[in-house]
Parts: structure tokens; C-alpha cells; sequence
């Protein structure tokens, strides 16, 4: 079991991390849930600085939303995060983003498809929450649940995204890959007509399998990024695969 401050660094840095890439600001949560306790870790709500969050100002709540510490509650999303806690044992981490290429998915008529090798771990789709709304209750928590279902993201209409993983650092590493693989799909778009990778090549690529090594490489690559970024916005950003 990792312990209560060992949960509460790592996702500190795994927000600061999004911050440093722009992929959080004033929106945006993360969190990463403790099955022994079933308490889950969630980040301070709307307007806080994700640049310059400690452990400490991190909010333990139970899956009810209800904070078991501190006097500050959780943001008001909560919702999306203790669904997904509660229902899947392999949704140990949540990041809920408004990032800017990938939040474009969820806005235009279009199904996602990977572009890139890396993709390739969003070979089963991401679906779409069709509602534009805020997920504010835990009807709507369940709602999302059967949108994605046993898949790794959705899209929320109108609004963001929502990535699941095993731990921080999947959650980290899927969370840019979907930024990135938008990102070049949009671009590619100007050269014409976009090639995905079919269902055949991204299961042959394996990627599902190396994720772990994958993600643990990127935290450390990131990590080290971000112990030395001045804290102003737009530096030290760095792209995943330049
Ligand atoms: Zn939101």
C-alpha cells in the first residue's frame, strides 16, 4: 500500500506536472484513491494554483464527496471522481482536464481515432458524454460510468475530458497522449485527409503492454522538467514526442 503521503506527493506533482503543459488551469482536477482506506485524494477546486500545489492542500474525501479533513471541500465535480473510484478496480487515479486539442473531440461532430503509434492505447475508442453539463451529482457519476464503460477516457460534450488509470503515472502518460494525438490530428488536418491506425496495427503495436514502462519513463522525463520550471505559464513545457 502506498502510504497517505507518498498518494498525496505524487499527485501533487502529477498536477503540477499538467500545469507546467498547460493542460490544467483554472479548471481541472485530479485524484488518486487509497482501496485499503477508501479514501479518495482530490485536488482543491476552481481558481486554485495547480502550478505551485503541495501535498497538504490536497482534500481526502469518502466516496460520498463528504471531506474527512481540512475545512476546504472538494471541487464540485466530485462526483466524476468517487464513481469511477468506487466501480473500478483499475481506476485508482482520475484526471478530469479542459486541455485544449483534446476538449476539441468532445466539441466536434468527429470519433477519435489514434494517429500515432502511442495512440494506440486508445485503440477501444473514446466514448462521448453526450450531455453538456457539469457532472455535479452522483446520477450523473453513473451516467459517465456507462458512457466509458471499461475504457481508459471519454469525452465530455461541450466541456472536457476524463482519463482513468492504475496509478498516477498511466494516468499522467495517457492523459498527453491523448492531448498529443488530437493535437496531431488536428494539424495533420491541413495537409489533407488524416490516417488513422486501424484496429489490426494498434493491437500489434503492443503499446497496452509496455504501458507501464512507458508511463514510468515519461513521470520520471517530466518530473525532472518540472523540479527545475521557473512556475510561469507557457515555460517549461516540453512536447511528448517532439
Ligand atoms: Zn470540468
Amino acid at each position: 500500500m502506498i502510504s497517505e503521503n507518498g498518494l498525496r506527493e505524487e499527485l501533487a506533482l502529477c498536477t503540477r506536472i499538467f500545469a507546467m503543459q498547460g493542460m490544467i488551469g483554472v479548471f481541472g482536477h485530479v485524484s488518486v484513491y487509497q482501496p485499503e482506506t477508501k479514501t479518495v485524494f482530490i485536488t482543491p477546486g476552481m481558481g486554485s494554483d495547480k502550478a505551485t500545489l503541495r501535498p497538504d492542500q490536497m482534500v481526502p474525501t469518502d466516496l460520498k464527496g463528504n471531506a474527512i479533513a481540512g475545512t476546504e471541500g472538494p471541487p464540485v465535480e466530485w462526483p466524476i471522481h468517487t464513481a469511477l473510484h468506487g466501480a473500478r478496480s483499475d481506476a485508482l487515479a482520475v484526471a478530469h482536464l479542459h486541455t485544449p486539442h483534446a476538449t476539441l473531440f468532445a466539441i466536434a461532430k468527429r470519433e477519435f481515432r489514434p494517429v500515432t503509434l502511442q495512440g494506440a492505447i486508445f485503440n477501444e475508442g473514446v466514448p462521448l458524454y453526450p450531455e453538456a453539463q457539469l457532472i455535479t451529482n452522483p446520477e450523473r457519476g453513473d451516467a459517465l460510468l456507462k458512457v466509458i464503460g471499461n475504457k481508459r477516457a471519454a469525452l465530455l460534450r461541450g466541456h472536457g475530458i476524463v482519463v482513468v488509470g492504475q496509478n498516477l503515472q498511466e494516468v499522467l502518460y495517457t492523459a498527453l497522449v491523448l492531448e498529443d494525438d488530437t493535437k496531431k490530428t488536428l494539424q495533420a488536418a491541413s495537409l489533407g485527409e488524416v490516417g488513422t491506425i486501424s484496429n489490426q496495427d494498434c493491437r500489434a503495436f503492443g503499446a497496452e503492454i509496455a504501458l507501464e514502462r512507458r508511463a514510468q519513463r515519461a513521470w520520471n522525463y517530466f518530473a525532472s522538467l518540472e523540479a527545475r520550471w521557473d512556475r510561469q505559464p507557457g515555460t517549461g513545457r516540453s512536447e511528448l514526442f517532439p
